[in-house]
């Protein structure tokens, strides 16, 4: 009989975390398709189970107008010790093109130290290691160092629109301390990295109107305003030659980066010819004076959405158009209030399209941007941990999107922390998505670390 090699990584009931892994993950919980309402729920019921098996003092489903939601919370270790609140979701983003799946999205597979399967890495099994985190310690000491709570929603990949009613409906269920995100990634196993900003956005449709009608352009071109040209001479105009936004005091609220995230942004990798060939550009632009990585996460940008006017359909018709859209999109860094960038463009907008053109903006909600400390017991929690599990200590990145970690953070009022094993190659969102089994160990063990971490630090601050 010969035996396995022992891998430091995997613990003694390895095997049982895998098959429940698996388990929860062949549940198919696509929250954008109306068709797998009932599997949201039973993965939300799923989870509820797992949390009161591993010991968790309670676990319920939260209902919500959408999809349901799991809170669990462990309330143990007394009022001196701080508490804990992990943030997570359970539904998964669709799976087509089904055909690009190697292995059946729900039929999750264990091939080359990868899980294989929709949801593996966003984000059932970041939550699920801080499950088995919880059941691990709990089994071995009957405590845990901190008071935790367990948040997983059910409508993240749907842009979580009951989110901020669910959060007020339970604001005293969810008093914290301290928010754990265990939705995210680092740069790779051997540059470990953490989170510490995310992108705020408004998005408006703005609309110019010349004429009352569309009108023939022998008869009339040439001496009434076209709404197409006007368009097209205002969003030509968002930027300036430097390619920075050309909006008035854009630029006023954001704050430079201290030192640290300077240095840290420097000493990320990032290769400009495996960018181009995953985007399928031809070469770079952006802001200029402003690295690629800069411009990603930590630079505020305007983008042309969409634009609409005149006649597209077959052949040509000789017409002065009315009418012309155009959608546009900003991404805003701290400390950019949506509110106020949403007055500036109005101004710049107002101001730059003459008067003989009627304007209309229409605003599409907003969300502001997050920042995370760089300083305190918290972020020196998630950095001493990920330094003890990965062997270095983070690197500080900045994602370029926007979620619900907001307003988490707006809504608990805590400092906000980022555990997450995610690499850039897990595929998220498109097909063959991946989980690297050693890095849900490393999330596990990190998980553990991370609990004693925040408990010791809260202690001394
Ligand atoms: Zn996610």
């Amino acid at each position: 009989m010969t035996s396995d090699p022992v891998d430091p990584l995997r613990p003694a009931n390895a095997e049982d975390v895998i098959d429940r892994l698996v388990e929860w993950l062949s549940i198919p919980s696509i929250s954008a398709e109306p068709a797998h309402r009932t599997e949201v729920a039973d993965s939300a019921v799923w989870l509820r189970q797992r949390c009161l098996d591993a010991g968790f003092t309670s676990a319920e489903i939260w209902e919500t107008d959408g999809h349901p939601a799991v809170f669990a919370r462990w309330d143990g270790a007394g009022d001196e010790a701080p508490t804990v609140l992990v943030y997570g979701h359970h539904d998964v983003q669709p799976v087509d093109p089904l055909e690009a799946w190697a292995h059946p999205p729900f039929e999750p597979v264990i091939v080359d130290g990868e899980c294989r399967a929709r949801g593996a890495i966003d984000d059932k099994g970041q939550v699920l290691y801080h499950v088995e985190a919880v059941a691990a310690t709990l089994a071995e000491s009957r405590m845990l160092p901190v008071n935790l709570k367990l948040l997983v929603e059910g409508e993240e990949e749907i842009g979580s629109p009951h989110f901020e009613q669910l959060l007020v409906d339970h604001a005293a269920a969810l008093d914290c301390d301290v928010i754990v995100v265990s939705d995210t990634g680092m740069i790779s196993p051997d540059i470990p990295s953490t989170d510490v900003a995310m992108r705020g956005l408004v998005a408006a449709t703005i609309e110019l109107t010349t004429s009352s009608t569309d009108l023939h352009s022998g008869s009339f071109g040439g001496t009434v305003p076209n709404a197409a040209r006007h368009l097209s001479r205002l969003l030509a105009n968002l930027h300036d030659d430097q390619l920075r936004v050309a909006v008035d005091g854009f630029y006023d609220d954001v704050v430079p980066l201290d030192d640290g995230e300077q240095r840290s942004l420097d000493e990320q990798p990032f290769d400009e010819t495996e960018f181009c060939a995953i985007t399928g550009v031809a070469g770079l632009e952006g802001e200029l004076g402003r690295s690629p990585l800069e411009r990603i996460g930590s630079r505020p940008t305007a983008e042309i959405v969409g634009m609409s006017g005149g006649y597209v359909g077959e052949g040509i018709k000789t017409i002065v158009p009315s009418r012309a859209t155009a959608k546009i999109a900003f991404r805003l860094v701290p400390d950019q209030d949506p509110t106020e960038v949403m007055r500036l463009v109005d101004a710049w907008v107002t101001k730059t399209v003459p008067p003989l053109v009627d304007v209309s903006i229409t605003w599409h909600g907003g969300v502001a941007p997050v920042r995370s400390s760089t300083r305190g017991w918290a972020f020196e929690a998630v950095s001493a941990t990920i330094a003890s599990i990965w062997g270095a200590h983070p690197l500080l990145t900045r994602v370029g999107g926007s979620g619900p970690e907001e307003t988490i953070a707006r809504r608990l009022g805590a400092p906000m922390v980022f555990l997450g094993v995610g690499l850039p190659g897990d595929r998220i969102h498109a097909p063959n998505e991946r989980m690297v089994m050693d890095q849900f160990w490393r999330g596990f063990h990190a998980a553990r670390k991370l609990y004693g971490e925040l408990a010791d630090r809260w202690a001394s601050r």
